[in-house]
């Protein structure tokens, strides 16, 4: 499928998957929209602050957005974040509320509100996890949030069922971002850990599985995609080599 002169909402478009999506779509032709806290990161046609864990912020945004873009052929609902790598007897209220409201209820929260505006033949993309297919140690939350969002997204898709919207989640692996930055709260060295002795994904791996997806026939859904680095069974299994 062409999408040269569609338009895309894309959240979490400051860094990492997002900004890969954005400059991939763009490259494609499609108008997009992007958002994320630090809007001064967002390299898209139109980009507009927002935070989603705030309903008014969500609001304004998807509000911009349409006003910005007339109507919304793809959504992408990307931003999300995991916040530490600790066993659960060590949790945190903060934490907790932090990555359940972004990763569950900000998607969740901007999906409503942006479903009125999607035209036929749309299309919604969420960014999943491994963490939400099969738990690791020590990630407890991120796991619990990402298994959630799972469960909306099946039942989304029961309820859109008959609509000419296809709904697709992207469920990655170990990738290079600024997530593991982000989890380990700026800690560089802690945040370098996890990519030693083994060749990550890279935001563009997933970008190219969410064109993947949008591009195929409209009789087509890809319900869910799971990449994983190569040296990667799973959420907890890695094979590192020696360094
Ligand atoms: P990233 O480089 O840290 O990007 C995360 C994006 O989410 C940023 O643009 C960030 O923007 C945005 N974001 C976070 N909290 C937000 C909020 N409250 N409101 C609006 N935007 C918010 O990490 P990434 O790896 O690309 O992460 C994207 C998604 O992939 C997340 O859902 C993550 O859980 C998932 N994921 C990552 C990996 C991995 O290994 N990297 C693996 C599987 C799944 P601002 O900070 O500017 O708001």
């Amino acid at each position: 499928m062409d999408l040269a002169g569609k338009t895309a909402v894309v959240t979490g478009a400051s860094s990492g998957f997002g900004a890969a999506t954005v400059r991939k779509l763009r490259d494609a032709g499609v108008r997009v929209v992007g958002g994320a806290r630090r809007v001064e990161r967002i390299d898209a046609d139109v980009a507009l602050c927002v935070d989603v864990t705030d309903e008014d912020s969500c609001v304004d945004f998807v509000a911009g957005a349409v006003e910005a873009l007339g109507g919304i052929d793809v959504l992408y609902n990307n931003a999300g974040l995991a916040l530490g790598r600790y066993p659960f007897t060590e949790s945190n209220p903060g934490d907790e509320a932090t990555v359940l409201h972004t990763n569950v209820d900000g998607a969740i929260r901007i999906t409503r509100l942006a479903l009125p505006h999607l035209r036929d033949e749309g299309h919604i993309l969420f960014t999943g996890s491994i963490a939400g297919r099969q738990a690791y140690e020590n990630a407890a939350v991120y796991v619990a949030a990402k298994f959630a969002l799972r469960g909306f997204v099946y039942g989304l898709r029961e309820d859109l069922l008959g609509r000419p919207i296809r709904i697709s989640t992207i469920d990655p692996g170990l990738a290079r971002t600024e997530f593991s930055l982000v989890r380990f709260k700026g800690d560089e060295a802690a945040a370098r850990a996890p990519y030693e002795g083994v060749e990550p994904l890279t935001a563009d791996d997933v970008a190219d599985c969410v064109l993947f997806a949008l591009t195929r026939p409209l009789h087509v859904n890809i319900d869910e995609m799971v990449i994983k680095a190569l040296a990667q069974s799973s959420g907890g299994r890695i094979l590192r080599r020696e360094t």
